[in-house]
């Protein structure tokens, strides 16, 4: 990996800064000259070994990591101390980002700014998809009691857990137990399993290093055929979506500009040793990653390594509070539920009091932590926020189409978020190593 006292063009934020400037040429270029076919051949492929190689890495580090940083703790008042810290940092900083959402979309009315007839066709064109999220959201949500979100957490098979990425949290969970049991029972014969889980963890730690050498390439991969892909062959009508939502767009990306800058920037300054500047560019190939990728779970590799070796944080830090971030801090996502619910009632006419509104900041932390860690995920949970407040779910019509862009942008943010909250844990705990001092 390269380190920040190389020459700018071999350290790797430069580089992938490079692929994705590189990869929005070539995509605008292969939209407007409708290379799609030549595109989706020749360059996705790329981009989707990337994404799949992380992927692939995350759950078994999730696993290994969290079994380790559990066990190595010793006493369960500690694991208690920091998860505890950990989650009420997470709630607080999400609570936070929900507040400048409602204040930034009530106070720019984006929805107001619709002609009425552009919001009828966008819900016309995009009345299929709606379909599909409402069906997946009233999946997730039937048959649900007040406590089936704990129930869900507790799988009743792990090798079910682990076949798939959206179960992150029943890893987590699984993870967390088989840490506790180790700090419970130590003999000759658990030193082994530790030992075997921490060789085991290394051994993956060093291989995201190896599969970071390829996130310039995956991540010009990644941009090119998303551009291609949501452009698909017609550039214009982007533009036309682009300029009738854009003041939409202007207030979820002002809203996470302003999350960041104004609570991220201000924890890390006021409240952990570590130089800002430092703090960015160790955690720029993590934004640049969830940007491109769009899913905090396929990042999660790449958070961890960048959290370990350029910010300092220690191992018993960050394997527990990034998996557990990863899976329930989505700051961007909460945001932009929160601008998104407003703007569709506000496009309806739909006046929201403030009852809707505190209601909008109950639910959308809670759908925040119900998202799963992968692509538009945000916008299933989005229905069932809407349903809280009485608009009518079929408004998502509205904001389908620019979607995907504004998921790179949460995506970014809740990575964010989780690399904050690691570095202010750690340094509570005066476990921010030498390493991201300075
Ligand atoms: N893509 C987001 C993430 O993985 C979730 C969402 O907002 O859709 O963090």
């Amino acid at each position: 990996m390269t380190r920040q006292d190389s020459p700018w063009y071999r350290q790797l934020h430069w580089q992938i800064i490079a692929g994705l400037v590189l990869g929005l040429l070539y995509g605008v270029l292969a939209a407007t000259n409708r290379w799609g076919g030549f595109t989706s051949d020749w360059i996705t492929p790329f981009g989707t070994i990337f994404l799949n190689l992380l992927r692939l890495s995350a759950i078994p580090l999730v696993l290994t990591s969290l079994v380790t940083g559990v066990a190595s703790l010793s006493d369960i008042k500690k694991l208690s101390r920091i998860g505890g810290k950990t989650i009420a940092i997470y709630l607080a900083t999400t609570a936070v980002s929900i507040t400048i959402g409602l204040l930034v979309v009530n106070l720019m009315r984006p929805g107001d700014r619709i002609p009425q007839q552009m919001a009828q066709t966008l819900q016309e064109t995009y009345q299929g998809d709606t379909q599909q999220r409402q069906s997946a959201a009233r999946q997730a949500s039937e048959a649900r009691g007040p406590l089936q979100p704990l129930v869900d957490i507790v799988p009743e098979n792990f090798f079910g857990s682990a076949t798939s990425n959206r179960n992150m949290l029943q890893v987590v969970f699984v993870a967390l137990i088989l840490g506790i049991g180790l700090i419970q029972v130590r003999t000759k014969h658990t030193e082994h399993i530790y030992g075997l889980f921490e060789g085991f963890n290394q051994i993956i730690i060093k291989l995201v290093g190896l599969i970071m050498y390829m996130a310039p390439i995956g991540v010009f991969s990644l941009i090119a055929s998303t551009i291609v892909s949501v452009a698909q062959d017609d550039v214009q009508q982007v533009l036309d979506l682009l300029g009738a939502l854009g003041f939409y767009c202007l207030a979820v990306i002002l809203g996470l500009i302003l999350h960041v800058l104004l609570v991220y920037t201000s924890l890390i300054r006021f409240l952990s040793p570590l130089k800002l500047k430092k703090f960015l560019a160790g955690i720029t190939p993590v934004q640049l990653v969830a940007f491109s990728t769009s899913s905090s779970g396929a990042t999660l590799p790449v958070t961890m390594e960048r959290c370990q070796d350029e910010l300092g944080v220690s191992e018993e830090v960050s394997s527990f509070v990034l998996p557990l971030g990863a899976t329930v801090n989505m700051d961007g996502t909460a945001l932009y539920q929160a601008v998104a619910a407003v703007f569709i009632a506000q496009t309806l006419g739909m006046g929201l009091d403030l009852t809707a509104q505190l209601t909008i900041v109950l639910t959308a932390l809670l759908a925040s932590i119900g998202s799963a860690a992968v692509p538009g995920a945000g916008i299933i949970m989005l229905v069932i926020i809407l349903e809280a407040i009485g608009v009518p779910s079929q408004g998502i019509g509205l904001i389908l189409g620019v979607d995907r862009i504004l998921d790179m942008l949460r995506t970014a943010t809740n990575v964010t978020g989780d690399c904050t909250v690691a570095v202010l844990v750690a340094s509570s705990e005066n476990q921010l190593a030498e390493a991201g001092e300075g």
